[in-house]
């Protein structure tokens, strides 16, 4: 049993658990008796004190089994009224589930804007941490029904890292239908058989490409999707694990630091609960790009960005909105929150903040973009 997992296991207390469509849906529908499995787990992990946070999926191919439909659903509104359908089932389960085990369970359901907004975001945090003190299990998944494209988290993996930062999460573990993440598509044609990675230190490029873009049937996310929300997750110092949700006892196996799945460390450097809001949960409006003095004041520095080191402005902006900020090779240095909307930005590109006022005729700040309101790129150095 690997020590070092064990070291990063041990003192988990508050545990997300994500899980996708292809564990609790098959071809009866919604899988009850997996459903249950996972619930006396979880339940008897409670019992142990920790605290679960569950982001489940299921609720589109529940409803679409109930319906009795098929194949793909050809619509927004088809997919929608699904979701509609099969919520509340989902939840039925779960609550019969739990209930077992004498405990109850809570739907919180989220669009993108529920998060980007920073009051509403406080109110989900509050919510989530009420029910946690009174060992109610929070149910959430997404607000289907109302999302639309660009309020839309896309997939779950997605949702569970953004609710990771809410929650405060020792660990997230996304529960899917393959061992963990392997160095090929294990189902591929081919000679050399696939390995499973057990632990990730940093997410290259390589561990990138070894996430086919490939979906599975049920779910929305597949293996890229996870890569991506565990670059998210451990940005903010927290282990995500991927592994097989239907192999029994596998919750229990993973806490006690038994060598299962793929174990994401966590990043050495991480990003503040703010940082991560403005890095993952908010969409980019724009973009500046900067001098190589203003990405080294920012980068080594840890200074705001000025108005004197834009060199360009791109994107249409207001004061307060997301930009990201590039270096001269095109990477991205930060992500921040403007003092000054797109026009204003063009008009004191590359200027000293002395002269702000002459030329704009005010001057509220000096900075393009404040150090407090900024997320600067990290090292990808993992925990060691
Ligand atoms: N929110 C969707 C559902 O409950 C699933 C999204 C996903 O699997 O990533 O059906």
């Amino acid at each position: 049993m690997g020590t070092e997992r064990k070291k990063i296991l041990e003192g988990v207390r508050r545990v997300i658990v994500k899980i996708g469509s292809g564990v609790l849906t098959g071809t009866e529908g919604l899988d009850r008796d997996i459903i249950q499995q996972l619930v006396d787990e979880m339940a008897e992990l409670i019992r142990r004190g920790y605290h679960i946070v569950i982001v489940t999926s299921g609720a589109i191919a529940s409803g679409k089994h109930r319906m009795g439909i098929s194949g793909k659903l050809k619509s927004m509104p088809e997919k929608q009224a699904c979701a509609a359908i099969g919520q509340s089932r989902v939840m039925r389960v779960y609550s019969n589930a739990f209930g077992r085990h004498d405990l109850y369970v809570a739907q919180i359901l989220l669009t993108m804007d529920d998060l980007t907004d920073r009051k509403r975001f406080i109110n989900v945090k509050n919510t989530l941490s009420t029910l946690m003190e009174w060992n109610v299990i929070p149910i959430i998944n997404e607000n289907d029904t109302v999302a639309v494209d660009e309020i839309k988290f896309g997939d779950n993996d997605h949702l569970a890292a953004m609710v990771a930062n809410i929650s405060e999460a020792d660990l997230v573990i996304s529960m899917t239908n393959t061992e963990g993440l392997y160095d090929r598509n294990p189902k591929a044609p081919g000679a050399r058989k696939a390995r499973l990675i057990g632990l990730v230190r940093e997410i290259t490029d390589e561990i990138e490409t070894m996430a086919t873009a490939e979906t599975d049937p049920t779910g929305m996310g597949g293996m890229r999707s996870k890569i991506l929300a565990a670059r998210k997750v451990t940005a903010c110092g927290i282990p995500y694990i991927i592994a097989r949700g239907k192999k029994k006892g596998i919750l229990g196996e993973i806490l006690f630091g038994k060598d299962v799945g793929t174990l994401f460390i966590p990043m050495a450097e991480c990003l503040s609960s703010r940082e991560y809001w403005i890095a993952f949960t908010l969409r980019s409006r724009g973009k500046l790009f900067i001098d190589d003095g203003a990405r080294k004041a920012i980068l080594e520095n840890g200074k705001s960005l000025l108005p004197s080191g834009i060199e360009r402005v791109e994107g249409e902006f207001a004061v307060g909105d997301p930009v990201l900020v590039i270096g001269s090779d095109g990477k991205a240095v930060a992500k921040g929150l403007v003092n000054y909307n797109a026009q204003e930005l063009h008009k004191i590109q590359g200027l000293k903040s002395s002269k702000i006022e002459q030329v704009l005729g005010y001057k509220h700040y000096d900075e393009a973009i404040h150090r407090d309101n900024m997320a600067v790129q990290k090292a990808q150095k993992a925990r060691g």
